[in-house]
């Protein structure tokens, strides 16, 4: 039985040293040249290697991010378990960058950015945080986190979900109606929606249209729930005001695109959120004795949800 790692070798070390000891039983290979791949029960990668179906008798295959959505869900053989990265640097990290997003657009930094590059000192209007709401898309794990770190700022707060969820201090909604709702009331916009068929696109010209004027965006999702002309277009119409943008589609995003140089978006590399190699190995290696014993492992993915 053989544990596989198939991502960067600077992780892999933590990970290796980390299967040592806790799971000594369990051999840890990073280079899938040199094992059978008839022992390989636990893969960790980004993406699915072509060559998945070689291993045969491949048990449970780990997301090495939070997301599974660079999985094609439909090329693992059903008899495979599929988990996400549940760790909690992932939940810090994310908390402290969409924090950080809507603290910037509250204070409305993308102006004053603007203004020193252009060297005008010049006050705007300022709203009080009980008057600027907070709409978040995805009430998860994440989603959840945010709202309970944004709490005490005092921004009145809103998150969507596909089933009814009840959170203090949060007014929810689900389903289609709910999210015509929540947009309407959604002074700043973040989203933080795991990629699936009802997810992508997403973040189009119709939902744009459905948030009040002036409002803003920060999409730490993924790339493909954004379409990127739209939001140029609502921000250049003046109808949003700002958007930090943290995921697009590709990345990286190519030389000469819009969001570079606009002056109303402020973009970050895909990095709000990184999972800690220590702490990561620490979940996988508590996930591997769960199911050992029988328990289905943290984070494990619903295929008929896709996520
Ligand atoms: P999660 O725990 O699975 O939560 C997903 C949330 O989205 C749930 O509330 C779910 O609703 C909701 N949802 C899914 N599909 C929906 C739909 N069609 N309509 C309405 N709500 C829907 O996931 P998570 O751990 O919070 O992570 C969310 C996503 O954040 C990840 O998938 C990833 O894409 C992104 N992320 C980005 C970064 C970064 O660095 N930018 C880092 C980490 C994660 P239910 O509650 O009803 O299930």
């Amino acid at each position: 039985m053989t544990f596989l790692f198939n991502s960067d070798a600077r992780r892999g070390a933590v990970f290796a040293d980390a299967f040592a000891k806790e799971l000594p039983d369990i051999p840890f290979a990073i280079d899938a040249g040199t094992v059978d791949p008839d022992t390989v029960r636990y893969l960790i990668t980004w993406t699915v290697p072509e060559n998945l179906t070689r291993y045969r008798n491949l048990e449970v295959l780990f997301s090495i991010g939070a997301g599974v959505d660079q999985f094609r869900l439909e090329a693992v053989p059903a008899r495979v378990k599929i988990v996400r990265m549940v760790e909690e640097s992932i939940v810090r990290m994310i908390q402290e960058y969409v924090t950080l997003a809507v603290l910037a657009l509250h204070r409305n930094l993308p102006i004053y950015l603007a203004q020193q590059r252009a060297g005008e000192w010049r006050d705007v209007p300022q709203l009080q945080a009980a008057s600027r709401r907070v709409g978040v898309l995805g009430l998860g794990q994440l989603g959840q986190a945010v709202v309970d770190r944004l709490k005490p700022f005092g921004f009145p707060l809103a998150g969507w979900s596909r089933s009814p969820r009840g959170i203090e201090g949060v007014t929810c909604h689900h389903g289609e109606t709910g999210l015509e709702q929540m947009l309407a009331a959604s002074d700043i916009l973040v989203c933080l929606l795991p990629l699936t068929k009802h997810t992508r696109g997403l973040l189009n010209a119709d939902l744009f249209a459905k948030l009040p004027k002036n409002a803003a965006l920060v999409h730490t999702g993924r790339g493909p729930q954004l379409d990127h002309e739209a939001l140029v277009a609502a921000l250049d119409s003046n109808h949003l005001s700002a958007a930090m943008i943290d995921v697009t589609d590709p990345e990286p995003l190519p030389g000469g695109h819009p969001f570079w140089s606009h002056p109303k978006i402020i973009l970050t590399p895909h990095v709000a959120s990184i999972a800690e190699p220590a702490t990561a190995a620490r979940v996988v290696i508590d996930n591997i004795r769960r199911h050992r014993i029988g328990l289905d492992p943290i984070g494990l993915v619903d295929r008929t949800r896709g996520y």
